[in-house]
């Protein structure tokens, strides 16, 4: 485990753009259950993965029950958001935000919908699956905050007219198309690509690392940082995996990184 921390530090301090991918994992640390992990939700309750390609259809067919379910009025689903919205960053984002102000990491592109990475204080996130701090409007793509809408009655109207929904991407709606572009957009220009608590099944996120691998660059470094092997792993498509906590590793990695950094002067 040592050489590969090692090694990926090396890695980091070489590299000329480097950009993260992140998934549930990521914050577990901070309280907050993964899908397809041991624990997962999704490992202990089959039920739920049934519901949750349920919820975009129920926005498309009846907007009204969609918010209020989500508003936790109706069902379990509010709760889980209410939890989502209590948690807190924890060591694994803190080090990810310090990579970036140290100016070895460019960009964080995440699956996770629980705003944690710019709580840390990382800058540059793109948000794949949208965050559950914000609403979108499909038909305009337009993104406003919570305090700037009335939820008096349901389902809240956009100013195009559209009907509001969460910004966050359910399963089976497609990925909004400036978040798709920008996420392709820097796999293409990343030279190492670090890929942290994702099982890298859902798609069309898991794309991300092929288009990192057959993009501009020669050759492009894809390093993982998992509790358990993925298909990343399985395929050859990931150079190393380092198996265990990202809340243990990447702080470990941030602090060799930033001891071997030129002093500024
Ligand atoms: P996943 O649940 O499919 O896989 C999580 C992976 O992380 C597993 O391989 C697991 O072994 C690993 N893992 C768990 N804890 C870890 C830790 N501390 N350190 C390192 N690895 C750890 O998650 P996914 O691939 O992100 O896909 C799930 C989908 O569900 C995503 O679209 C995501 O948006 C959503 N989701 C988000 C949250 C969140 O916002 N926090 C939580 C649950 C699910």
């Amino acid at each position: 485990m040592r050489d590969l921390i090692e090694r990926a530090v090396s890695d980091l301090r070489n590299s000329r753009y480097a950009v993260v991918l992140t998934g549930a994992g990521m914050s577990t640390e901070s309280g907050i259950r993964d899908f397809r992990g041991p624990k997962g939700i999704w490992t202990t309750d089959k039920a739920a993965e049934a519901k949750a390609y349920e919820r975009y259809e129920l926005f498309l067919r009846d907007p009204a029950s969609y918010w209020e379910e989500m508003l936790g009025k109706k069902g379990t689903h509010g709760a889980f958001y209410n939890e989502l919205r209590k948690a807190k960053p924890n060591a694994g984002h803190r080090a990810l935000s310090e990579l970036e102000e140290l100016g070895v990491m460019k960009c964080v592109i995440t699956q996770n919908i629980d705003g944690l990475h710019p709580k840390a204080g990382s800058r540059n996130v793109i948000e794949y699956h949208g965050s559950i701090r914000k609403l979108r409007c499909p038909s305009c793509g337009s993104r406003c905050g919570f305090e700037e809408v009335s939820l008096e009655r349901l389902p809240p109207s956009c100013n195009c007219g559209g009907v509001l929904k969460y910004d966050v991407v359910h399963f089976g709606e497609p990925i909004p198309l400036d978040v798709m572009e920008k996420a392709e957009k820097e796999a293409m220009e990343c030279d190492l690509m670090l890929i942290c608590g994702t099982s890298a099944v859902v798609y069309p996120f898991a794309n991300l690392p092929m288009v990192a691998k057959l993009g501009r660059k020669s050759s492009t470094t894809i390093i993982e940082v998992n509790a358990e092997p993925t298909p990343l792993t399985n395929e050859g498509i990931s150079d190393y995996l380092i198996q265990g906590k990202t809340g243990e590793i990447l702080p470990e990695i941030a602090e060799e990184v930033r001891k071997s950094r030129p002093e500024r002067d």
